[in-house]
């Protein structure tokens, strides 16, 4: 079990990658502290934990909100003591259109939770981990942080953000024992990209270009999960600062 003991925070644990992060850190021994905006969802999560023979808690939050970020991180040390492991993932899909279409309500909306709830969560963790002297963070970033993506310049400029936060506080904490990677999925299968049929069909606005699934399918946020099992383990020890693809060749 590759995070046994581990104590990890998960945000965004209501769907898709998130969800999946937090049964398969479950499943390899990790204690589990499910964090979300959606209460429903962030619950039926942790039943899953459970189901499969987890242990972990919910706790509602808005992560873009500094006082919630302060309460879920306070929640989680309360209940066990450290946080050796962050999944700083919560994000929102931008609504795809031109860039001189995009509304400063809807750049907000964007930059609020990709860019600053990814600040504010690495802001309280780290300030925790650097107490106990270790830590590892995972922050979910996108292919459309390392390239553009059609209709979805807010979007592709929050990710390039959280991509410049990861290496930031990677280079800063690296002394200090914690270690930040990122990781860049492209095309999984979850809400998110649930949505685009449905977007194109309530905006009627269809993108000019619609990435290609090389592999001929979306990955599942299970096989995202993986991933963020590798690297909150100590068997990613000497990974930090690293921009870690898993897009099933989209981004060749
Ligand atoms: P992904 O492809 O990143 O897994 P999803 O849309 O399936 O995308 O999951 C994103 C999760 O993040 C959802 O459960 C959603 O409720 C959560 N989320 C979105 N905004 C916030 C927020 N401000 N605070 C906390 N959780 C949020």
């Amino acid at each position: 079990m590759q995070n046994e003991n581990s104590i990890v925070v998960v945000t965004g644990a209501g769907s898709g990658i998130g969800r999946a992060s937090c049964i398969k850190l479950a499943q390899n021994g990790a204690k589990v502290v499910a964090v979300d905006f959606n209460q429903t969802t962030g619950e039926e999560t942790l039943s899953l934990i459970q189901e499969h023979g987890g242990e972990g808690i919910f706790v509602q939050a808005d992560v873009s909100k500094n006082e919630d970020v302060e309460r879920y991180v306070q929640i989680a040390v309360e209940t066990y003591g450290r946080i050796d492991a962050f999944v700083n993932n919560a994000g929102v899909l931008q609504t795809f259109s031109m860039l001189t279409d995009i509304s400063e309500a809807e750049y907000d909306r964007i930059m609020n939770v990709n860019v600053k709830g990814v600040f504010l969560g690495l802001k309280h963790v780290l300030k925790v981990m650097e107490k106990q002297g270790h830590g590892s963070i995972i922050n979910t970033a996108s292919t459309s942080g390392i390239r553009a993506e059609h209709s979805l310049a807010a979007y592709s400029a929050s990710k390039h953000a959280v991509i410049g936060l990861t290496k930031g506080a990677a280079l800063e904490y690296v002394k200090k024992g914690i270690r930040v990677n990122a990781i860049c999925p492209g095309g999984v299968d979850t809400t998110l990209t649930q949505s685009v049929p449905l977007m194109i069909q309530k905006t009627g606005y269809v993108p000019e270009e619609i990435p290609n699934m090389r592999m001929g399918r979306y990955s599942d946020p299970s096989e995202i999960a993986e991933m963020v099992v590798f690297l909150a383990s100590n068997k990613s020890s000497y990974m930090t600062g690293s921009i870690v693809v898993v897009d099933g060749g989209l981004t060749l």
